[in-house]
């Protein structure tokens, strides 16, 4: 059972059982993908069924911001933990270098995925990536045929919300891949061209707030925010 925030259902799980649900999903038949909304992303679900169907059709939904923490717990169901997309990014390598299976890096702009395939390389040693693409492109079908052709068995998708979940939605089969992980702008971050917040941040969940203070043109996107904690809000009195 899914915890409903607003009309996108979270799974309520602790940071090791969706890396185990990841590793599973990455070996079983067909095509699966995970979904890492933040309170931002919930928002767009409300206004864009496209959107909503996209994330709560992912085979796993984790709680990417600590709004959604927040808000799940204001609501009197909460959840377990808060699961920091690029940390379950990071577990995922780790055990893929040491299992072998293949990883395809998607998105960003061009020459990013590349940087962030040699650093990857370096930070987890047998890790294997099979190939990268830059996340600006006009045809779908070039795209997944170059990651079938690779071999992937799983495949970042890093194109921003909600574009990478319906990208994800309708070529997750095309792929051949197993696992689909959606993760904004992780890229930038794994190639060193953005910094993560300092650690003090990240551990108090301000980590909003660094990457708004590094790209202010983000408030717009940001006012999103408060316009979730409003919603939750009407919603806990409707549920009372
Ligand atoms: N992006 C892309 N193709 C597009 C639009 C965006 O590859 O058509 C990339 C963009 O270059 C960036 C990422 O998607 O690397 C989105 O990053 P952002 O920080 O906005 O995502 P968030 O993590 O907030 O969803």
């Amino acid at each position: 059972m899914r915890v409903d925030i607003l009309g996108v259902g979270f799974d309520n799980v602790t940071m090791d059982q969706a890396v185990a649900e990841g590793l599973r999903l990455m070996s079983a038949e067909g095509a699966h993908y995970v979904a890492t909304p933040n309170p931002e992303i919930v928002e767009v679900c409300r206004e864009d069924p496209e959107a909503r169907a996209a994330v709560n059709g992912a085979d796993l939904v984790i709680a990417d911001g600590v709004g959604v923490i927040y808000g799940a717990k204001f609501l009197g169901t909460p959840l377990k933990e808060r699961l920091p997309g690029i940390e379950f990014a990071k577990r995922l390598m780790a055990e893929m270098a040491k299992n072998g299976k293949k990883l395809y890096l998607l998105g960003a702009k061009p020459g990013v995925a590349e940087e962030a395939a040699r650093r990857l390389r370096t930070q987890y040693p047998g890790l294997v990536i099979a190939g990268t693409h830059d996340g600006y492109f006009q045809e779908d079908g070039p795209v997944t045929e170059a990651i079938r052709g690779s071999g992937a068995d799983v495949v970042f998708v890093c194109l921003g919300a909600p574009k990478q979940e319906k990208w994800m939605r309708k070529n997750g089969e095309a792929t051949g891949a197993h696992l689909l992980v959606g993760l904004g702008g992780c890229l930038d971050v794994f190639s060193g061209a953005v910094q993560r917040a300092p650690e003090v941040f990240q551990r108090l969940g301000l980590e909003w707030l660094h990457r708004l203070a590094k790209n202010p043109s983000r408030i717009g996107r940001m006012m999103k925010l408060p316009l979730f904690l409003v919603h939750v809000g009407a919603e806990r009195g409707k549920r009372k």
